[in-house]
């Protein structure tokens, strides 16, 4: 509690430059932005960072295949360009992944048609990635046996990139690197709202643990509340161009349906693509979207009907799944920016995943509306040139604030790694070498972890059973990691909540150990909180009072407590056609792709793709070169 303690008095007592509200993606990356380039950044949550729509992704890092669907090329181009540069900054968490696609007769276009397209979405993304490949029905069962094939038409396979270590994980290092670089970060810490007295912002701010209130006074304010945006400016009374209309999607857990490391996807029954994603030692399934009028959203029956009927269409399983599998659930909305003088009757699939940044330069007030993982280093640049154009000072206007450590602090790692065994000591049970898993979660910090295993072996051993956790992980989590409750280590900084069983964890010595490392004096206190429901079967269980402070994922959790009461659900086919439409809406990406892309001339894009080839280079020499 140390390092949040000295960051709670900090935001009360100084004057910040930049106060962010939000600590989600674009919140977590606008602070790293700013504070690496020197501007004074304060930034708060009220519940953990990455607490809501930034850990229920689906953790791909891509291109956007499917917004070729809305003919929207650029944001294609836009998407493929970050996921390029996510690709090449971070090239041992955002990794290369192949999407094998499953075609089935009768769709709308032969999958000859589609792959095709991938041709495209491979040039678009400047061949950064492996080469699409067609596969015929037999090619796919021997790639992948549990694809029922029995009804496909054939298939291909692409690349897009994956975050290795879950989407919260990969947003909290944003945090992590913003406070490095002197930000004052602070979980639990809600804003009120916020008055413009005399040329400063005076936000109140309620430390969510203890009820304590106070003042956080900051020249600008960035609104980066996510899909509550909107309730955060009426609070502040400001006015923007834009606004957020939101799209639930959920994914479920299950046991590992299959070793290969690839993502299976399929047209799911709405005509959307679907997928199946390695998550470890589990498998994610999902997503949906559907349009919902309000943010706070929980999982219903007939989401989770949709994934498993879809599912069990389209895999030949020894038992097909069912409800008693589901080891845990995500739930949250896509916040999507509209003009907020548009009218209601827009199609809602055809919005645009973009982010906007809306500002008010009287206030010194910025919004930012909508947004992806994929996109956060341009969103952190976005906010820096903003806040410049405010007249803020930015000392390090050329700083490189993101990206992994230079190649030669990792060659030292790996030498003194190798010299005294290190991958020895990894558990039989490990999916990876403790070298890679290292380096990965802590890069420069895992140097003073070998130091750590030196002095005592003890900090090499596993800690909690079914997990790849050990010691010494633990207390740079409690130096390094604000870990205020016990389900921010649990679900966020790792996510052991996600696959391992609630059962076991709580069994498990090495929690009650861990909780000791992590909260002293408070361990039985933080332990009692995360499990206080003893009937909530669901690892991603809220003590009341948290529930309280995330109403969003307390409802998604409620869904737990009453699923085993419930019958069954009703299929897909039984449900009306408008009830149908609730659930899901769209078609297939290609019809409309192939009818753009016979108007644009092949000349065209070919040049824009050798063009951005050579911008791409240019970037790449660009980021390596020190700041
Ligand atoms: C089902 C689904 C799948 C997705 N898949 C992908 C994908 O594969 N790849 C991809 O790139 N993108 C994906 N996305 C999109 C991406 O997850 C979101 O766009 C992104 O996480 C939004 O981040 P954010 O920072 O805007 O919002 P959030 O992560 O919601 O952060 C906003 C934060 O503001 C805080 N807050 C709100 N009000 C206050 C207040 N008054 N005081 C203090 N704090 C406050 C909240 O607690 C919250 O933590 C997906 C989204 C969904 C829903």
């Amino acid at each position: 509690m140390q390092l949040r303690n000295s960051n709670l008095d900090k935001l009360a007592s100084e004057t910040f430059d930049v106060l962010i509200i939000g600590g989600g993606i674009n919140g977590a990356s606008a602070a790293a932005a700013l504070a690496g380039k020197g501007v004074k950044v304060a930034l708060i949550d009220r519940g953990d960072f990455a607490g809501s729509t930034s850990m229920h992704s689906s953790n791909l890092v891509w291109g956007g295949i499917k917004y070729m669907e809305s003919y929207d090329f650029s944001l294609v181009r836009k998407l493929c360009k970050s996921r390029n540069h996510l690709m090449r900054s971070y090239p041992s968490t955002v990794q290369e992944i192949r999407f094998l696609t499953t075609v089935t007769r009768g769709f709308r276009h032969h999958p000859r048609f589609l792959w095709a397209g991938t041709w495209l979405y491979w040039l678009i993304g400047n061949a950064a990635t492996r080469l699409p490949k067609f596969l015929s029905p037999s090619a796919l069962r021997e790639r992948e046996s549990i694809i029922d094939t029995s009804e496909a038409a054939g298939g291909f396979e692409y690349s897009d990139a994956y975050l290795h270590d879950n989407d919260a994980r990969f947003t909290f290092n944003f945090v992590r690197t913003a406070l490095d670089y002197g930000a004052a970060a602070a979980n639990y810490v809600e804003s009120l709202g916020a008055q413009r007295q005399d040329g400063t912002w005076v936000t109140r701010a309620r430390n969510v643990i203890d009820g304590d209130t106070f003042e956080i006074r900051a020249q600008v304010i960035v609104n980066a509340a996510g899909p509550w945006v909107d309730e955060h400016n009426a609070m502040t009374r400001q006015q923007t161009q834009h606004q957020h209309v939101y799209s639930k999607g959920i994914h479920l857990i299950v046991p590992k349906l299959t070793s290969s490391q690839r993502v299976l996807a399929f047209f799911a029954d709405d005509g959307r693509l679907f997928f199946v994603i390695p998550m470890g030692e589990r498998t994610c399934i999902g997503t949906t979207d559907t349009r919902m009028e309000s943010p706070d959203v929980h999982v219903t029956d007939e989401d989770v009907a949709f994934v498993l009927d879809n599912i069990n269409k389209r895999l030949k399983l020894a038992k097909p799944l069912d409800r008693d599998v589901i080891i845990a659930s995500r739930c949250g909305v896509r916040p999507l920016a509209v003009k907020a003088s548009a009218g209601s009757g827009r199609d809602f699939l055809q919005l645009s995943r973009k982010h906007v940044i809306d500002t008010n330069a009287a206030d010194a007030h910025i919004s930012i509306f909508g947004g992806k993982l994929t996109d956060c280093l341009n969103v952190g640049e976005e906010i820096v040139a903003e806040v410049k154009r405010f007249g803020v000072a930015v000392p390090y206007p050329d700083y490189r604030w993101y990206g992994e450590p230079p190649e030669t602090v990792r060659q030292e790692f790996l030498h003194q790694a190798r010299l005294m065994d290190l991958d020895a000591m990894t558990s039989p049970e490990a999916s990876e070498p403790l070298t890679t898993r290292l380096w990965r979660r802590y890069g420069t910090h895992a140097l003073d972890m070998l130091e750590e295993i030196r002095e005592d072996p003890r900090q090499g051993e596993l800690l909690i059973e079914g997990t790849e956790y050990i010691r010494c992980e633990l207390h740079q989590a409690k130096r390094r990691e604000m870990i205020t409750r016990l389900e921010d280590f649990l679900r966020r900084r790792a996510k052991i909540s996600l696959v391992v069983n609630n059962d076991q964890i709580r069994h498990s010595p090495g929690l009650r150990e861990a909780c000791e490392m992590l909260f002293g004096d408070q361990a039985q206190a933080r332990y009692d909180e995360y499990f206080a429901d003893p009937h909530d079967q669901t690892p991603e269980a809220l003590s009341p009072v948290a529930a309280a402070d995330n109403p969003a994922r307390s409802e998604s959790l409620k869904w737990w407590r009453d699923a085993r009461s419930r019958p069954p659900p009703r299929p897909l086919e039984s449900l009306r056609g408008s009830e149908r439409q609730g659930i899901c809406h769209g078609g297939s990406p290609y019809p409309s792709l192939y009818v753009r892309l016979w108007s644009l001339s092949v000349r065209q894009v070919v040049l824009e793709a050798t063009a951005a080839q050579q911008d791409d280079h240019i970037q790449w020499r660009d980021n390596r070169e020190p700041p």
